[in-house]
Protein backbone atom coordinates (compact mmCIF):
# COMPACT_ATOMS: atom_id res chain seq x y z
CA UNK A 1 0.00 0.00 0.00
CA UNK A 2 1.29 3.42 -1.00
CA UNK A 3 2.62 5.16 2.50
CA UNK A 4 2.71 8.80 1.06
CA UNK A 5 1.22 10.82 -1.49
CA UNK A 6 4.61 10.63 -3.20
CA UNK A 7 4.17 7.26 -3.13
CA UNK A 8 0.72 7.05 -4.55
CA UNK A 9 1.97 9.55 -8.01
CA UNK A 10 4.64 7.71 -8.44
CA UNK A 11 2.61 4.54 -8.75
CA UNK A 12 0.31 6.98 -10.90
CA UNK A 13 3.02 7.65 -13.25
CA UNK A 14 4.22 3.91 -13.73
CA UNK A 15 0.58 3.23 -14.43
CA UNK A 16 -0.26 5.68 -17.01
CA UNK A 17 3.09 6.63 -18.20
CA UNK A 18 2.66 7.92 -21.68
CA UNK A 19 -0.69 5.70 -22.38
CA UNK A 20 -3.68 8.34 -21.52
CA UNK A 21 -3.17 8.86 -25.29
CA UNK A 22 -3.99 5.71 -26.00
CA UNK A 23 -6.94 5.24 -23.74
CA UNK A 24 -8.80 7.89 -25.21
CA UNK A 25 -8.24 6.57 -28.83
CA UNK A 26 -9.59 2.96 -28.00
CA UNK A 27 -11.71 4.76 -25.65
CA UNK A 28 -10.82 1.93 -22.62
CA UNK A 29 -8.64 1.82 -19.60
CA UNK A 30 -6.91 -1.27 -19.29
CA UNK A 31 -8.75 -3.48 -16.66
CA UNK A 32 -5.11 -4.15 -14.85
CA UNK A 33 -4.68 -0.56 -14.17
CA UNK A 34 -8.00 0.28 -12.30
CA UNK A 35 -7.84 -2.95 -10.27
CA UNK A 36 -4.40 -1.95 -9.64
CA UNK A 37 -5.63 1.33 -7.86
CA UNK A 38 -8.71 0.27 -6.71
CA UNK A 39 -6.96 -2.64 -4.82
CA UNK A 40 -4.73 -0.18 -3.10
CA UNK A 41 -7.44 1.95 -1.91
CA UNK A 42 -6.94 4.63 -4.06
CA UNK A 43 -9.62 4.97 -6.28
CA UNK A 44 -11.81 5.94 -3.09
CA UNK A 45 -8.69 6.70 -0.84
CA UNK A 46 -10.90 8.63 2.04
CA UNK A 47 -12.69 5.85 2.80
CA UNK A 48 -12.32 5.33 6.93
CA UNK A 49 -9.29 2.74 7.90
CA UNK A 50 -11.88 1.14 9.69
CA UNK A 51 -13.51 -0.03 6.64
CA UNK A 52 -10.82 -1.28 5.18
CA UNK A 53 -9.65 2.36 3.05
CA UNK A 54 -7.03 4.30 3.51
CA UNK A 55 -8.62 7.47 5.87
CA UNK A 56 -6.94 10.08 3.54
CA UNK A 57 -8.26 13.82 4.64
CA UNK A 58 -10.25 15.34 1.30
CA UNK A 59 -7.37 17.64 1.15
CA UNK A 60 -5.14 14.81 0.44
CA UNK A 61 -6.76 13.13 -1.78
CA UNK A 62 -7.45 16.41 -3.51
CA UNK A 63 -3.91 16.64 -4.37
CA UNK A 64 -3.90 12.97 -5.19
CA UNK A 65 -7.14 13.97 -7.92
CA UNK A 66 -5.89 16.97 -9.24
CA UNK A 67 -2.42 14.94 -10.13
CA UNK A 68 -4.03 11.81 -11.58
CA UNK A 69 -6.55 15.04 -13.34
CA UNK A 70 -3.30 16.11 -14.79
CA UNK A 71 -2.45 12.85 -16.58
CA UNK A 72 -5.34 11.34 -17.28
CA UNK A 73 -9.27 12.76 -16.97
CA UNK A 74 -10.87 10.00 -17.97
CA UNK A 75 -9.09 7.74 -14.89
CA UNK A 76 -9.98 10.73 -12.73
CA UNK A 77 -13.68 10.65 -13.85
CA UNK A 78 -13.79 6.81 -12.81
CA UNK A 79 -11.99 7.94 -9.50
CA UNK A 80 -14.77 10.58 -8.94
CA UNK A 81 -16.88 8.03 -9.33
CA UNK A 82 -15.61 5.54 -7.15
CA UNK A 83 -15.45 7.77 -4.12
CA UNK A 84 -18.83 9.20 -4.56
CA UNK A 85 -20.30 5.99 -4.40
CA UNK A 86 -18.55 4.98 -1.47
CA UNK A 87 -19.49 8.73 0.65
CA UNK A 88 -23.07 7.97 -0.71
CA UNK A 89 -22.19 4.89 1.04
CA UNK A 90 -20.64 5.72 3.94
CA UNK A 91 -23.36 8.98 4.57
CA UNK A 92 -26.28 7.08 3.87
CA UNK A 93 -25.65 3.34 5.09
CA UNK A 94 -25.79 1.62 8.32
CA UNK A 95 -22.83 0.27 10.12
CA UNK A 96 -24.16 -3.31 8.74
CA UNK A 97 -24.14 -1.82 5.58
CA UNK A 98 -20.52 0.20 5.95
CA UNK A 99 -19.16 -3.41 6.67
CA UNK A 100 -20.96 -5.34 3.45
CA UNK A 101 -19.52 -2.75 0.92
CA UNK A 102 -17.24 -0.47 1.90
CA UNK A 103 -14.21 -2.47 2.46
CA UNK A 104 -15.03 -4.05 -1.30
CA UNK A 105 -14.61 -0.72 -2.33
CA UNK A 106 -11.77 -0.30 -1.07
CA UNK A 107 -10.13 -3.82 -2.04
CA UNK A 108 -10.44 -4.02 -5.94
CA UNK A 109 -14.21 -3.52 -6.38
CA UNK A 110 -15.31 -0.34 -9.26
CA UNK A 111 -18.73 1.54 -8.29
CA UNK A 112 -20.57 3.92 -10.30
CA UNK A 113 -23.38 6.10 -9.11
CA UNK A 114 -26.44 6.86 -11.66
CA UNK A 115 -28.65 9.78 -11.05
CA UNK A 116 -29.34 11.20 -14.77
CA UNK A 117 -32.57 9.43 -16.83
CA UNK A 118 -33.69 10.44 -20.43
CA UNK A 119 -35.85 12.98 -18.95
CA UNK A 120 -33.99 14.23 -15.83
CA UNK A 121 -30.83 16.06 -16.42
CA UNK A 122 -30.45 19.27 -14.44
CA UNK A 123 -34.00 18.42 -13.29
CA UNK A 124 -33.19 15.54 -11.04
CA UNK A 125 -36.86 15.94 -9.68
CA UNK A 126 -38.22 14.57 -12.75
CA UNK A 127 -36.96 11.32 -11.85
CA UNK A 128 -38.83 8.09 -12.53
CA UNK A 129 -36.73 5.28 -11.26
CA UNK A 130 -38.82 3.63 -8.62
CA UNK A 131 -37.43 1.16 -5.38
CA UNK A 132 -40.26 -0.60 -4.10
CA UNK A 133 -40.58 -3.07 -1.56
CA UNK A 134 -41.46 -6.89 -2.33
CA UNK A 135 -41.54 -8.88 0.47
CA UNK A 136 -38.25 -9.81 1.91
CA UNK A 137 -36.56 -7.99 -0.92
CA UNK A 138 -37.09 -4.35 -3.46
CA UNK A 139 -37.20 -3.94 -7.27
CA UNK A 140 -35.54 -1.26 -8.69
CA UNK A 141 -36.92 -0.36 -12.16
CA UNK A 142 -36.40 2.46 -14.55
CA UNK A 143 -33.42 3.96 -16.90
CA UNK A 144 -30.08 5.63 -16.38
CA UNK A 145 -28.28 7.97 -18.77
CA UNK A 146 -24.18 8.72 -19.00
CA UNK A 147 -23.20 7.03 -15.95
CA UNK A 148 -19.71 7.18 -15.41
CA UNK A 149 -17.51 4.36 -15.01
CA UNK A 150 -20.55 2.05 -15.79
CA UNK A 151 -18.85 0.10 -18.11
CA UNK A 152 -16.17 -1.23 -15.62
CA UNK A 153 -18.20 -1.46 -12.76
CA UNK A 154 -19.24 -4.33 -9.93
CA UNK A 155 -21.86 -2.35 -8.58
CA UNK A 156 -24.00 1.02 -9.42
CA UNK A 157 -25.11 3.25 -6.67
CA UNK A 158 -28.57 3.83 -8.05
CA UNK A 159 -31.21 7.11 -7.05
CA UNK A 160 -34.76 6.30 -7.64
CA UNK A 161 -38.25 7.00 -5.39
CA UNK A 162 -38.94 5.44 -2.71
CA UNK A 163 -42.36 5.50 -0.73
CA UNK A 164 -43.04 9.55 -0.83
CA UNK A 165 -39.01 10.04 -0.70
CA UNK A 166 -36.15 8.65 -2.32
CA UNK A 167 -33.37 5.74 -1.53
CA UNK A 168 -30.02 5.06 -3.43
CA UNK A 169 -29.82 1.10 -3.70
CA UNK A 170 -26.10 -0.76 -4.65
CA UNK A 171 -26.77 -2.50 -7.23
CA UNK A 172 -24.47 -5.56 -8.97
CA UNK A 173 -24.19 -5.12 -12.20
CA UNK A 174 -24.25 -8.63 -13.03
CA UNK A 175 -27.80 -8.96 -11.52
CA UNK A 176 -30.38 -10.55 -13.75
CA UNK A 177 -32.64 -6.98 -15.31
CA UNK A 178 -29.24 -4.99 -15.55
CA UNK A 179 -28.42 -3.82 -18.81
CA UNK A 180 -25.51 -1.47 -19.43
CA UNK A 181 -24.55 0.03 -23.09
CA UNK A 182 -21.78 2.06 -23.47
CA UNK A 183 -22.14 5.94 -24.65
CA UNK A 184 -20.58 5.75 -28.21
CA UNK A 185 -17.46 7.99 -28.76
CA UNK A 186 -18.34 10.74 -25.95
CA UNK A 187 -16.50 14.26 -27.14
CA UNK A 188 -14.08 14.14 -23.77
CA UNK A 189 -13.31 12.04 -20.99
CA UNK A 190 -13.58 8.95 -24.00
CA UNK A 191 -11.82 6.41 -21.83
CA UNK A 192 -14.28 7.14 -18.33
CA UNK A 193 -16.34 4.28 -19.25
CA UNK A 194 -19.83 6.08 -19.84
CA UNK A 195 -22.80 4.11 -20.52
CA UNK A 196 -26.69 3.72 -20.55
CA UNK A 197 -28.05 1.31 -17.58
CA UNK A 198 -31.47 -0.09 -18.10
CA UNK A 199 -33.02 -1.84 -14.73
CA UNK A 200 -35.70 -4.10 -15.71
CA UNK A 201 -37.57 -5.45 -12.57
CA UNK A 202 -34.36 -6.33 -10.84
CA UNK A 203 -34.55 -7.76 -7.00
CA UNK A 204 -32.31 -6.74 -4.47
CA UNK A 205 -31.97 -7.82 -0.99
CA UNK A 206 -32.95 -5.07 1.59
CA UNK A 207 -29.42 -4.28 2.96
CA UNK A 208 -28.72 -2.27 -0.83
CA UNK A 209 -31.35 -0.18 0.14
CA UNK A 210 -29.20 3.32 1.77
CA UNK A 211 -31.41 6.52 3.28
CA UNK A 212 -34.52 5.12 2.39
CA UNK A 213 -37.53 7.91 2.44
CA UNK A 214 -35.22 10.65 2.38
CA UNK A 215 -36.04 13.62 0.65
CA UNK A 216 -34.89 13.35 -2.87
CA UNK A 217 -33.06 16.44 -3.29
CA UNK A 218 -31.57 16.41 0.29
CA UNK A 219 -29.78 12.30 -1.10
CA UNK A 220 -28.82 14.02 -4.69
CA UNK A 221 -27.00 16.87 -2.41
CA UNK A 222 -25.25 14.65 -0.14
CA UNK A 223 -23.83 12.12 -3.11
CA UNK A 224 -23.22 15.46 -5.54
CA UNK A 225 -21.02 17.44 -2.32
CA UNK A 226 -18.01 14.13 -2.58
CA UNK A 227 -18.79 14.71 -6.45
CA UNK A 228 -18.36 18.10 -7.18
CA UNK A 229 -15.50 18.52 -4.86
CA UNK A 230 -13.65 15.58 -6.80
CA UNK A 231 -14.37 17.02 -9.96
CA UNK A 232 -13.37 20.49 -8.91
CA UNK A 233 -9.76 18.98 -8.01
CA UNK A 234 -9.52 17.20 -11.56
CA UNK A 235 -10.17 20.53 -12.90
CA UNK A 236 -7.26 21.97 -10.72
CA UNK A 237 -5.04 18.97 -12.95
CA UNK A 238 -6.22 19.86 -16.59
CA UNK A 239 -5.26 23.33 -15.56
CA UNK A 240 -1.96 22.29 -14.03
CA UNK A 241 -1.17 19.99 -17.20
CA UNK A 242 -2.67 23.18 -19.90
CA UNK A 243 0.03 25.38 -17.67
CA UNK A 244 3.09 22.88 -18.16
CA UNK A 245 2.34 22.11 -22.03
CA UNK A 246 1.89 26.20 -22.40
CA UNK A 247 4.69 26.99 -20.53
CA UNK A 248 7.13 24.41 -21.87
CA UNK A 249 5.88 25.07 -25.61
CA UNK A 250 6.16 28.79 -25.39
CA UNK A 251 9.80 28.81 -24.23
CA UNK A 252 11.00 26.74 -26.58
CA UNK A 253 9.08 27.58 -29.88
CA UNK A 254 10.76 30.66 -31.59
CA UNK A 255 8.56 32.95 -34.18
CA UNK A 256 9.65 36.32 -35.33
CA UNK A 257 13.16 36.03 -34.10
CA UNK A 258 12.48 35.03 -30.13
CA UNK A 259 10.28 32.64 -27.92
CA UNK A 260 6.57 32.78 -28.04
CA UNK A 261 6.40 33.47 -24.78
CA UNK A 262 8.50 36.80 -25.33
CA UNK A 263 5.45 37.78 -27.45
CA UNK A 264 3.34 39.60 -24.87
CA UNK A 265 0.04 38.76 -26.20
CA UNK A 266 1.18 35.08 -25.76
CA UNK A 267 2.61 35.91 -22.38
CA UNK A 268 -0.80 37.05 -21.31
CA UNK A 269 -2.24 33.41 -22.40
CA UNK A 270 0.17 32.45 -20.20
CA UNK A 271 -0.54 35.03 -17.00
CA UNK A 272 -4.23 33.88 -17.55
CA UNK A 273 -3.37 30.15 -16.88
CA UNK A 274 -1.65 30.40 -14.03
CA UNK A 275 -4.12 32.93 -12.73
CA UNK A 276 -7.12 30.49 -13.48
CA UNK A 277 -4.87 27.46 -11.72
CA UNK A 278 -4.35 29.01 -8.39
CA UNK A 279 -7.85 30.35 -8.33
CA UNK A 280 -9.62 27.08 -9.04
CA UNK A 281 -6.58 25.54 -6.33
CA UNK A 282 -7.37 27.98 -3.23
CA UNK A 283 -11.50 27.27 -4.17
CA UNK A 284 -10.73 22.92 -3.59
CA UNK A 285 -8.30 23.78 -0.51
CA UNK A 286 -10.80 26.41 1.05
CA UNK A 287 -13.64 23.54 -0.05
CA UNK A 288 -11.40 20.41 1.83
CA UNK A 289 -10.49 22.10 4.74
CA UNK A 290 -13.93 22.96 4.97
CA UNK A 291 -15.49 19.34 4.47
CA UNK A 292 -11.93 18.01 6.65
CA UNK A 293 -13.58 19.93 9.30
CA UNK A 294 -17.48 19.04 9.03
CA UNK A 295 -17.77 22.74 8.46
CA UNK A 296 -21.71 23.80 7.57
CA UNK A 297 -20.61 25.98 4.49
CA UNK A 298 -19.10 22.39 2.56
CA UNK A 299 -22.07 22.31 0.48
CA UNK A 300 -21.85 25.92 -0.60
CA UNK A 301 -17.82 25.28 -1.14
CA UNK A 302 -18.38 22.53 -2.96
CA UNK A 303 -20.48 24.12 -5.49
CA UNK A 304 -18.10 27.11 -5.43
CA UNK A 305 -15.47 25.36 -6.25
CA UNK A 306 -16.92 23.00 -9.05
CA UNK A 307 -18.07 26.36 -10.59
CA UNK A 308 -14.93 28.31 -10.29
CA UNK A 309 -12.91 25.13 -11.41
CA UNK A 310 -14.85 23.97 -14.36
CA UNK A 311 -15.14 27.65 -15.70
CA UNK A 312 -11.24 28.28 -15.20
CA UNK A 313 -10.22 24.75 -16.89
CA UNK A 314 -12.55 25.23 -19.94
CA UNK A 315 -11.00 28.85 -20.56
CA UNK A 316 -7.15 27.74 -19.46
CA UNK A 317 -7.30 24.34 -22.00
CA UNK A 318 -8.93 27.15 -24.89
CA UNK A 319 -5.89 29.44 -23.66
CA UNK A 320 -3.41 26.29 -23.63
CA UNK A 321 -4.72 25.28 -27.45
CA UNK A 322 -3.68 28.92 -28.48
CA UNK A 323 -0.42 28.99 -27.39
CA UNK A 324 0.28 25.96 -29.08
CA UNK A 325 -1.23 26.64 -32.30
CA UNK A 326 -1.35 23.72 -34.62
CA UNK A 327 0.72 21.32 -32.35
CA UNK A 328 -2.79 21.25 -30.28
CA UNK A 329 -4.65 20.54 -33.56
CA UNK A 330 -3.47 16.90 -33.18
CA UNK A 331 -5.97 14.68 -32.01
CA UNK A 332 -5.09 13.38 -28.58
CA UNK A 333 -2.15 15.85 -28.03
CA UNK A 334 -2.27 16.42 -24.11
CA UNK A 335 -3.89 19.96 -24.44
CA UNK A 336 -6.26 18.96 -27.09
CA UNK A 337 -6.98 16.17 -24.85
CA UNK A 338 -7.90 18.54 -22.21
CA UNK A 339 -9.76 21.09 -24.01
CA UNK A 340 -12.26 18.63 -24.97
CA UNK A 341 -12.36 17.40 -21.19
CA UNK A 342 -12.31 20.59 -19.78
CA UNK A 343 -15.74 21.48 -21.36
CA UNK A 344 -17.88 18.31 -20.18
CA UNK A 345 -16.92 19.69 -16.77
CA UNK A 346 -19.35 22.57 -17.10
CA UNK A 347 -22.00 19.80 -17.78
CA UNK A 348 -21.56 17.76 -15.04
CA UNK A 349 -22.46 17.51 -11.30
CA UNK A 350 -24.65 20.23 -11.70
CA UNK A 351 -23.68 22.49 -15.05
CA UNK A 352 -22.20 26.06 -14.91
CA UNK A 353 -26.19 27.03 -15.03
CA UNK A 354 -27.35 25.22 -12.31
CA UNK A 355 -24.51 26.26 -10.14
CA UNK A 356 -24.86 29.76 -10.15
CA UNK A 357 -28.77 29.13 -9.31
CA UNK A 358 -27.49 27.21 -6.63
CA UNK A 359 -24.94 29.88 -5.71
CA UNK A 360 -27.34 32.64 -6.22
CA UNK A 361 -29.97 31.08 -3.86
CA UNK A 362 -27.33 31.32 -1.32
CA UNK A 363 -26.32 35.32 -2.01
CA UNK A 364 -30.11 35.97 -1.61
CA UNK A 365 -30.18 33.91 1.34
CA UNK A 366 -27.19 35.21 3.26
CA UNK A 367 -27.42 37.80 6.44
CA UNK A 368 -25.13 40.73 6.11
P1 LIG B 1 -30.20 19.62 -19.59
O1 LIG B 1 -30.64 19.45 -18.19
O2 LIG B 1 -31.16 19.30 -20.67
O3 LIG B 1 -29.63 21.05 -19.80
C1 LIG B 1 -29.19 21.58 -21.07
C2 LIG B 1 -28.68 22.99 -20.85
O4 LIG B 1 -29.72 23.80 -20.27
C3 LIG B 1 -27.50 23.05 -19.87
O5 LIG B 1 -26.60 24.05 -20.26
C4 LIG B 1 -28.15 23.46 -18.57
O6 LIG B 1 -27.25 24.12 -17.70
C5 LIG B 1 -29.25 24.38 -19.06
N1 LIG B 1 -30.35 24.44 -18.09
C6 LIG B 1 -31.18 23.45 -17.69
N2 LIG B 1 -32.05 23.91 -16.78
C7 LIG B 1 -31.73 25.21 -16.56
C8 LIG B 1 -32.24 26.24 -15.72
N3 LIG B 1 -33.24 26.02 -14.86
N4 LIG B 1 -31.69 27.47 -15.78
C9 LIG B 1 -30.64 27.71 -16.62
N5 LIG B 1 -30.11 26.79 -17.44
C10 LIG B 1 -30.65 25.55 -17.41
N6 LIG B 1 -25.10 11.48 -14.66
C11 LIG B 1 -25.11 10.57 -13.64
O7 LIG B 1 -26.14 10.33 -13.02
N7 LIG B 1 -23.97 9.91 -13.28
C12 LIG B 1 -22.78 10.13 -13.90
O8 LIG B 1 -21.78 9.50 -13.53
C13 LIG B 1 -22.74 11.08 -14.98
N8 LIG B 1 -21.60 11.31 -15.65
C14 LIG B 1 -21.61 12.15 -16.76
C15 LIG B 1 -20.45 12.33 -17.50
C16 LIG B 1 -20.47 13.11 -18.65
C17 LIG B 1 -19.22 13.26 -19.46
C18 LIG B 1 -21.66 13.76 -19.05
C19 LIG B 1 -21.70 14.60 -20.29
C20 LIG B 1 -22.80 13.61 -18.30
C21 LIG B 1 -22.79 12.81 -17.15
N9 LIG B 1 -23.94 12.63 -16.39
C22 LIG B 1 -23.95 11.74 -15.34
C23 LIG B 1 -25.15 13.36 -16.74
C24 LIG B 1 -25.01 14.82 -16.29
O9 LIG B 1 -25.15 14.88 -14.91
C25 LIG B 1 -26.08 15.63 -17.06
O10 LIG B 1 -25.65 15.68 -18.40
C26 LIG B 1 -26.23 17.03 -16.49
O11 LIG B 1 -26.89 16.98 -15.26
C27 LIG B 1 -27.00 17.96 -17.44
O12 LIG B 1 -28.17 17.33 -17.84
P2 LIG B 1 -28.56 17.27 -19.40
O13 LIG B 1 -27.36 16.81 -20.14
O14 LIG B 1 -29.79 16.45 -19.51
O15 LIG B 1 -28.83 18.75 -19.84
Amino acid sequence: MPESLADAHELVDDLVGDQAIEWDRAGLIPDGVLRTLANRGLLCAEVPEASGGLGMSSAANGEFTAFVGSRCSSLRSVMTSQGMAAWTIQRLGSSRQHAAYLPRLAGGQLAAVAFSEPDAGSDLSAMTTTIEPDGDAVVLRGQKVWTTAAHYADLIVVVGRYGSGAAAVVVPTSASGVTVTRVPRPSGCRAAGHADVRFDDVRLPVIAVLGGGQPLMLLVTTALAYGRISVAWGCVGILRACLDAARHHARTRRQFGRPLAQHQLVGRHLANLLTGEQIATRMCEHASRCWDSGSPDMVVASVLAKQVSAVQAAQGAAAAVQVLGSVAAHEGHAVERAYRDAKLMELIEGSTEICQLILSDHAVSMTA
